[in-house]
């Protein structure tokens, strides 16, 4: 397949290939380091060669991965399923008229991304896996600006890649967040069906960025993704202390692409979107909390410099179309039910702006709209909260303490809360 897509991902973890014999499978598995056991990254490194800029990725174990690249800008993306790390970063910038900054981190729960950024789409010469001398696994990859005798490839390069998410069958593991969940193959956890005459109503918190994507990074490298998932566990809890059933889309450092986020709201059937983010600007006395709906329109132009930079993240990160949601049916969607999600999100905003006001420091005019990515669920009410300013020293402490964490979720708890309790008048009134 040239380009594996979405739902190629999806796939490959449900039914394809279920009548695989066992041991067939096992024996991917022993060729990949058994599986379940992960590899581990022990050294990146890159070399030029003349033209050549030769890219090496060494672990002790054979490993699986997958390699391919995007433009506009150009990136080459390389995936490491089950894969460990051991190296603190990638100093691999500057080595290389062609790479210009590198980062690396999860993407989904067990898949380590690399991400080079490149000065220019390149042709890869070769990309092979070998056992050198002293028994270390190496992936290395040739690559050159192009030339006559080497194009551009686009095409993705996999080895391993199937196998390694097909042994995933054969493993029983409890998924934590709603994200693993979605990746355990249907089939292989059966829970006992009880009879629930009472429905727990739903909400979805998404904490904002994860993985390779920080988000805001504050003074001494605190980062907008940790803040977030510390305060959305927090909120979990509160909110399962109020009876609703809440779930997270991320549970751990990992990066989930932005329409998957909302589409896990959708397929939980989630009766609310909460993503929560902690914003940075230029100017450090920029403080407060402030709170966002989707519009086409942007309500001003911070607004849409805002939901420009959070949309940014699929583009960090090297999210990929192939790995975006249909987003055809999106669309046809978006402009059926959009109109009464909208306005069920403005209701929800305004609720919880109302409890915001009373408990914490707000933006002057703290309620806008622009075009954020991570809103667009056509039939969940959706709003994204910026909690306060990493960039701002008063901000941030209170970010980081867990009092005042604690407080907010306690605050944007019965935020929910009172949207539903408004809800409920209006259809008994
Ligand atoms: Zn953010």
């Amino acid at each position: 397949m040239m380009r594996p897509c979405f739902e190629g991902w999806r796939s490959l973890l449900n039914t394809r290939h279920q009548g695989w014999p066992l041991a067939l499978i096992a024996l991917w598995l022993i060729g990949f380091g058994g599986g379940a056991q992960a590899a581990n990254l022990s050294d990146v490194r890159v070399g030029l060669h003349g033209a050549l800029t030769r890219f090496v990725i060494e672990s002790d174990t054979k490993f699986p991965f997958r390699l391919f690249q995007l433009q506009n800008p150009a990136r080459l993306i390389v995936d490491l399923p089950n894969m460990q790390r051991d190296v603190a970063e990638l100093p691999l910038s500057n080595q290389s008229p062609l790479i210009e900054k590198s980062r690396y981190g999860l993407f989904r729960p067990d898949v380590l991304r690399v991400v080079l950024d490149l000065s220019t789409l390149i042709a890869i010469h070769q990309s092979r896996q070998y056992q050198n001398a002293a028994g270390k696994w190496l992936l290395v990859i040739e690559m050159a600006a192009p030339d006559a005798s080497h194009a551009v490839t686009t095409k993705a390069t996999e080895v391993g890649w199937r196998a390694y998410f097909d042994s995933r069958q054969f493993r029983t593991a409890t998924p934590k967040s709603a994200l693993q969940a979605e990746f355990t193959p249907k089939g292989v956890i059966s829970a006992p069906r009880r009879k629930q005459s009472y429905v727990p109503i739903v909400v979805m918190i998404d904490p904002g960025h994860g993985g390779l994507d920080p988000g805001a990074i504050g003074y001494k490298n605190t980062f907008e993704k940790d803040v977030v998932l510390g305060i959305a566990k927090r909120l979990q809890n509160q909110l399962k202390q109020r009876g609703f059933r809440a779930l997270l889309t991320r549970d751990a450092d990992f990066y989930v692409p932005l329409a998957e986020r909302y589409r896990i709201a959708q397929k939980h059937q989630a009766r609310l979107f909460v993503s929560l983010h902690a914003d940075a600007a230029e100017n450090s006395r920029a403080t407060g909390a402030s709170i966002y709906t989707l519009s086409e329109k942007a309500s001003d132009r911070e607004a849409a410099k805002l939901a420009r930079k959070e949309n940014a993240s699929d583009v960090l990160v090297g999210v990929s179309d192939f790995e975006e949601y249909d987003a055809s049916v999106q669309r046809i969607l978006l402009s059926m039910s959009q109109r009464v999600t909208q306005f069920e999100s403005s209701v929800f905003a305004s609720a919880m702006l109302k409890q915001l006001s009373s408990a914490i420091n707000l933006k002057s005019h703290a309620y806008r709209s622009a075009g954020f990515t991570v809103l667009k669920s056509p039939s969940v009410p959706s709003i994204l909260i910026e909690l306060g300013y990493m960039s701002n020293p008063d901000d941030r402490k209170k970010l980081l303490d867990p009092k005042h964490c604690e407080r907010l979720a306690i605050t944007l708890a019965a935020g929910i809360a009172d949207y539903f309790t408004q809800r409920k008048k209006n259809r008994t009134g």
